[in-house]
């Protein structure tokens, strides 16, 4: 059975409950023919917003962030409690700037991920190398022990549950695309972890997407390349008409 694109639309610190009910209300429609299964993360005062306005469209609707523990003392902070009771149906983990802007480390994050595994809600696990890595030829090996560290003791069972998002830190937000090539190079990397740290089913099962600068003039070029089986999309996901079009071409 061919397995189905995700496109998912990351919207970090953009856009209003009103501009986010707006948004859903008016690509439905637009997409309402695509293959590809949708995704969106608003931020989290829009959740109820946009699952409000879900209904009629096929989406899922996210979080982009969590906190590890169910509650506590933490000032700011969001739980997967919360989460689950206005039925947000998967969390995104990882992102390249709750790395690296909000010093998350692999320890957090993996407590993130293993809660999220407990309480049976889909996440998107994001890992990707900086610049300064790439030039210094160590992508490999940080997209191996970020894969190691993010998944540490997730069972191949819990994997049915996990999505990876390829997002080099260098193409985020900066206009700069890995090329098809260099994202299938890093894909392919990916999926020979899986198999390496589960085994052959699970790494052919899990969706792996491309993050980074993704546009309705790139995307079918990434999505045709044999491991890229979705795309995760920051700011062209925050307009309607681009959104559309990326994922008419999932
Ligand atoms: C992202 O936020 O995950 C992302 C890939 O952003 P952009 O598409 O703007 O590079």
């Amino acid at each position: 059975m061919d397995k189905r694109n995700i496109i998912a639309g990351n919207w970090k610190m953009y856009k209003t409950p009103k501009e986010t009910e707006d948004f859903i209300k008016e690509i439905t429609p637009k997409v309402s023919k695509a293959r590809a299964l949708v995704y969106i993360a608003p931020p989290f005062v829009c959740l109820p917003a946009a699952l409000r306005a879900k209904p009629g469209s096929n989406f899922l609707i996210g979080a982009q962030n969590m906190h590890d523990e169910l509650e506590g003392a933490f000032t700011g902070e969001i739980s997967i409690k919360m989460l689950k009771s206005m039925n947000v149906d998967f969390v995104i983990l990882g992102h390249s700037e709750r790395r690296h802007v909000f010093k998350e480390d692999d320890a957090f994050i993996n407590r993130k991920v293993l809660t999220a595994i407990k309480e049976n809600l889909q996440l998107i696990l994001c890992i990707g190398e900086t610049l300064e890595q790439r030039e210094n030829n160590q992508t490999d090996e940080v997209l191996e022990s970020q894969i190691l560290k993010g998944l540490k003791n997730v069972t191949p069972q819990d994997m049915e549950n996990v999505i990876l998002a390829y997002e080099p830190v260098w193409a985020i937000g900066t206009g700069k695309t890995a090329t098809p090539q260099m994202a299938e190079t890093a894909h392919c990397h990916i999926r020979k972890l899986l198999i390496k740290h589960f085994d052959k089913n699970i790494a052919n099962q899990t969706n792996i997407l491309y993050g980074g600068s993704v546009k309705p003039q790139n995307v079918s070029d990434l999505l045709n390349q044999e491991n890229i089986e979705g795309v995760l999309v920051g700011g062209a996901s925050l307009d309607v008409n681009s959104f559309a079009e990326i994922v008419n071409k999932g």
